[in-house]
């Protein structure tokens, strides 16, 4: 069998999910939308299910998986509804659900359904990419409220620039949030991870966050001491010395300035490593740090062994995990930790821990 892992560590999300607990204090819902960044939404899911106030997710088919999983704590759609049949199953699974925008009160007005909704309003407080404008909000509010469609509504926003320290754009979206929202009554829900680490100011009663529970640091300059929970891993299965001025790999990327021992590597952009990476991208071959050299192709890459002697077809490479950050990768590969670990696929999943 190919040797391409993806090793999860459910111990290590829990770890995690405890530390944004602890910080923010209250409740937090363990964000696991795209299929909980890659890493298995169910078994993620199953890991938390104790401990976790509450899951998010993107939308209500990544919902529905986790109720036939057994998952029985609340479960929020972070974009809610797109049409109002799914109100039905939003309302018979229990579901809470983000109301973001002026059609998705009118679904909430005209629908049939009797059983009252748990609704989180959001409000746009800077980022402008969904919600209601801090402005309109109390009208779109009231006829929300005035339907009764609506058990429980409480209100939210999401940050721009939460993991820049010196911007003062998330003190600004707290103020607008903070005044848009004044004196309604309901809960409030403002900080993903880069605010659970960097602005205490956000803390309300539900925090939201997401890519610190699978180890990747939002602020990788700083050290948070989260747990890496996912190791993508392979082995080299085939080891070649290249002279001096030989062309390795597709559009001759690398050229050897000394003589090179290159090891192939069963792991390529089609299981979701980068084909962006650039030569120097950092990888672990058994313990030791060394280097991709030449480009990544669909199911193979190519590792300098030259410096490790004791390397050679079977020794297992690390391309990110708890030798490699994850961060280091994405920033060789001119992206961010998020799309890297979403992307992750056809490897074999393996997780451990949790129970
Ligand atoms: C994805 C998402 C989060 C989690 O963000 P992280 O940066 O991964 O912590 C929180 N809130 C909303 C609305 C989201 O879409």
């Amino acid at each position: 069998m190919r040797p391409a892992y993806a090793k999860i560590d459910l111990d290590a999300l829990l770890y995690n999910y405890r530390l944004a607990r602890l910080r923010h204090g209250k409740c937090c819902f363990a964000v696991v939308k795209s299929n909980a960044y890659g890493h298995g939404a169910v078994a993620c899911a199953r890991a938390l299910a104790e401990e976790a106030d509450g899951f998010a997710v993107a939308f209500l088919e990544e919902a529905i998986t986790l109720r036939e999983a057994g998952i029985k704590k609340p479960i929020l759609l972070l974009e809610g509804v797109f049409e109002p049949e799914e109100l039905i199953e939003v309302s018979r699974l229990k579901l809470w659900m983000v109301v973001h925008h002026q059609a998705q009160v009118d679904m909430v007005v005209r629908t049939a359904i009797s059983a009252p909704l748990h609704v989180w309003f959001k409000i746009n407080s800077g980022m402008s990419r969904a919600g209601f404008s801090p402005f309109g909000a109390h009208r779109a509010w009231q006829r929300l409220m005035a339907s009764g469609r609506v058990g429980e509504c409480g209100f939210m926003s999401h940050f721009a620039c939460a993991d820049e320290p010196d911007s003062d754009t998330t003190a600004r979206q707290i103020e607008v949030f903070d005044k848009a929202t004044h004196g309604l009554p309901g809960a409030r829900s403002l900080a993903n991870s880069a605010a659970i680490l960097a602005w205490p100011d956000s803390y309300r009663d539900w925090g939201r966050p997401g890519i610190m529970l699978y180890g990747a640091d939002p602020m990788p300059e700083e050290n948070h001491s989260l747990r890496p929970v996912m190791t993508l891993e392979s082995q080299v299965v085939a080891v070649r010395e290249l002279a001096v001025g030989d062309a390795l790999g597709y559009g001759a990327t690398f050229i050897a300035k000394r003589p090179t021992r290159v090891g192939l590597v069963a792991m390529g952009y089609a299981d979701g490593y980068p084909r962006s990476a650039t030569n120097g991208t950092p990888v672990a071959v058994g313990t030791k740090l060394t280097s991709l050299i030449g480009r990544v192709s669909m199911d193979m890459l190519t590792v300098d062994l030259t410096d490790l002697p004791d390397t050679d077809i079977g020794s297992t490479v690390e391309l990110w995990g708890k030798r490699v950050s994850i961060n280091h990768v994405a920033k060789a590969a001119g992206t961010i930790s998020y799309e890297l670990l979403c992307n992750v696929k056809r490897a074999s999943f393996v997780w451990s821990g949790g129970k």
